[in-house]
C-alpha cells in the first residue's frame, strides 16, 4: 500500500483503508506490534503484551471481512473492526494478567471481562496489550507503578502522566491506535494533555463499571484516549450503554445512543456561550493559561459568547476531591487481604497474614491513602467529618449545575503545566494540585472532554471542556470545531514518533 496516502495512526484513517482492501486487519496488528517491538522498551508503556491474541482476534475479523464486504453494513456495524488497541491495566481480561500496577495483583489472572473490554471485542477492536499506570490508579504521574516505569514520548526525563500514562504513552507514540483508560479526578484526560490525546471523562454511569478494579466507587469512569475527537465519539459510542452487571450505569433513550453515534459533529457555533475559568494565574503555568484564552479566543471569532466565570469553591474542591477518595478506597481495597484477594501473605492468624500481605502489597501512596480514608471515616472523627465533606461536595454540583444552566461549556486548562519531570522523592501535594481542575467532572458527575491546546514549543499543553449532564454529543462538536481551529499549533508538539 501507498503509505502516504492512508493514516494508520487513526480509527478513522485505519477504517477507511480496512473498508477499501488496502490492508487487512492481521496487517495492521502486525504493523502495531513490531512498532511495539522496536519501541516499547524505552517508553514502557505495556505492562502486558498479548500477541497472540490479538494475531487471532485480527485473524478473524479478515475472516468476517472477507465474507460480509460486499453486501455490507459490516463496518457500520463493527465500528472498531481491525482496530489494535490498548487497555489500561486496570480493566479486568479474561486470561490475561491484570495487575493495577501493584505488587498485591501482580499474579492475577481474571476469569472475566470488564464490560468495556467485552465492548471493545464485540466491536471487532483487537487488545495488543495492559498499560501501565499508577497502583490502583492512584497518582498523577505514573511513578507509582510497582511494576515499571514508563517515560514521556517526547522526553524520556518526563512523566507521561498518570494515572493512564502508559495508554497515553502507548497512544502518543504510535503502540496503539487508541487506549482505553479511567479516570477518578483525571486520570485519563490530564495524561491525555501531557501526551497531546484526546480523552472524554463521560457522565457517570454512561459507561459501565463493571470489570473496573474499584479506586473510588462514585466517581471512576472509563475513558477512550485518542488522537483525535472524531475517533473519540467513535470508541465512547461503543462503550455507551446500561449493563445489568452494574447498578450505576444507565439506560438512556435509544435516539440518544444514536445521535452519539451518527449525528454529524459540524455545526454552529454562533451563540454558544462558553464561560472561561477565571483566575488561571494561580493554578497554570504561562504556556498553558496563554493557549487556553488563544483557545477562548477562538471560540469567541467563531461567534460564541466568552465570559470569565470563577471556578466553583476553588478553594475547597480538590481538598473534597482528596478526602472523598481516599474513604472510598480504603474501603474499597480492605478485601485486599491475601485470602480473598491479592498476594498472599505469612503468619499464624488472619490478623498477621492479613497485615504482612499488605505491608508487601501496597506502595508508599496507597498505604497513605488508605490511613488517610480510614481516619476520615473512623467513628471518632467519623460520621461528622465525612458528612461535611459530602456536604461541601453538594454545594460544588449545585454551584456548577448553576454555571452550565447560564453557560452551554465551561473552558478551562485541563492541568496546569505540561509533563513534569519523572521526579525523586516528588512530595505527594505538588502531585495532587495537578489535579484541580480535573476534578470538578468527578465531584459533579459530569462529562468533560480534553483536546490538545498547543504547547510551550517543547511539549504539549490542554484545554478542557466541562458540559452538562449527558451533554457528550455538544462536547465533542464544541472540541471538533476547536480541534479544527487549534490544528496548527497542535501538530507541532503532539505524537512523539508520529503515526504509523
Ligand atoms: N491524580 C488523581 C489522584 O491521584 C487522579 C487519579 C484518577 O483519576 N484515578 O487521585
Amino acid at each position: 500500500m501507498d503509505k502516504s496516502k492512508w493514516d494508520l495512526s487513526t480509527i478513522v484513517g485505519c477504517r477507511k483503508a480496512l473498508q477499501a482492501g488496502e490492508i487487512s486487519a492481521a496487517e495492521l496488528t502486525g504493523l502495531y506490534l513490531e512498532r511495539i517491538r522496536q519501541n516499547d522498551s524505552g517508553l514502557g508503556a505495556y505492562l502486558t503484551l498479548c500477541e497472540t491474541e490479538a494475531v487471532e482476534a485480527a485473524k478473524r475479523v479478515d475472516e468476517y471481512l472477507a465474507g460480509a464486504v460486499v453486501e455490507s453494513n459490516f463496518m457500520e456495524q463493527f465500528l472498531l473492526a481491525g482496530i489494535p488497541y490498548a487497555c489500561k491495566d486496570n480493566l479486568t481480561t479474561k486470561g490475561i494478567r491484570t495487575t493495577c500496577a501493584s505488587r498485591m495483583l501482580a499474579e492475577f489472572v481474571p476469569l472475566y471481562d470488564a464490560s468495556a473490554v467485552e465492548r471493545m471485542r464485540d466491536a471487532g477492536a483487537v487488545l495488543l496489550g495492559k498499560t501501565n499506570m499508577d497502583e490502583f490508579a492512584m497518582g498523577s504521574a505514573c511513578e507509582n507503578s510497582a511494576l515499571g516505569k514508563t517515560v514521556h514520548p517526547l522526553d524520556k526525563t518526563r512523566s507521561p502522566g498518570g494515572s493512564s500514562g502508559g495508554s497515553a504513552a502507548a497512544v502518543a507514540s504510535g503502540e496503539a491506535v487508541f487506549a482505553l483508560g479511567s479516570d477518578t479526578g483525571g486520570s485519563a484526560r490530564q495524561p491525555a494533555s501531557f501526551c497531546g490525546l484526546v480523552s472524554m471523562k463521560p457522565t457517570y454511569g454512561l459507561v459501565p463499571r463493571y470489570g473496573l478494579v474499584e479506586f473510588a466507587s462514585s466517581m471512576d469512569t472509563v475513558c477512550p484516549m485518542t488522537r483525535t475527537v472524531e475517533d473519540n465519539r467513535l470508541v465512547l459510542s461503543v462503550l455507551a450503554g446500561k449493563d445489568p452487571r452494574d447498578m450505576t450505569s444507565l439506560a438512556l433513550p435509544e435516539e440518544w445512543y444514536a445521535s452519539l453515534k451518527k449525528e454529524s459533529l459540524v455545526c454552529g457555533l454562533r451563540g454558544k456561550r462558553i464561560a472561561l475559568a477565571a483566575d488561571m494565574k494561580r493554578y497554570c503555568d504561562r504556556a498553558t493559561a496563554e493557549n487556553t484564552v488563544r483557545a477562548a479566543k477562538l471560540l469567541e471569532e467563531a461567534g460564541c459568547i466568552v465570559e470569565e466565570v470563577s471556578l466553583p469553591s476553588p478553594e475547597h474542591a480538590l481538598e473534597v476531591y482528596v478526602i472523598l477518595t481516599a474513604a472510598e478506597s480504603s474501603s474499597n481495597l480492605a478485601r485486599y487481604d491475601g485470602i480473598r484477594y491479592g498476594t498472599s501473605g505469612s503468619g499464624d492468624s488472619y490478623r498477621e497474614m492479613g497485615a504482612d500481605a499488605r505491608t508487601m502489597g501496597f506502595g508508599e501512596e496507597v498505604t497513605r491513602r488508605i490511613l488517610t480514608g480510614t481516619y476520615a471515616l473512623s467513628e471518632a472523627h467519623g460520621g461528622k467529618y465525612f458528612h461535611k465533606i459530602k456536604q461541601v461536595q453538594q454545594n460544588i454540583l449545585r454551584q456548577t449545575e448553576e454555571i452550565l444552566s447560564r453557560y452551554d461549556a465551561f473552558l478551562m486548562p485541563t492541568t496546569g503545566s505540561t509533563a513534569f519531570p519523572l521526579a525523586v522523592g516528588e512530595k505527594a501535594q505538588d502531585r495532587y494540585d495537578s489535579d484541580r481542575y480535573t476534578v470538578y467532572a468527578n465531584l459533579t458527575g459530569l462529562p468533560a472532554i480534553q483536546i490538545p491546546s498547543g504547547g510551550d514549543g517543547r511539549l504539549p499543553t490542554g484545554v478542557s471542556l466541562l458540559g452538562r449532564r449527558y451533554g457528550e454529543l455538544e462536547l465533542y462538536r464544541l472540541a471538533a470545531r476547536l480541534e479544527e481551529m487549534l490544528t496548527g499549533a497542535n501538530r507541532t508538539e503532539v505524537c512523539a514518533y508520529g503515526g504509523i
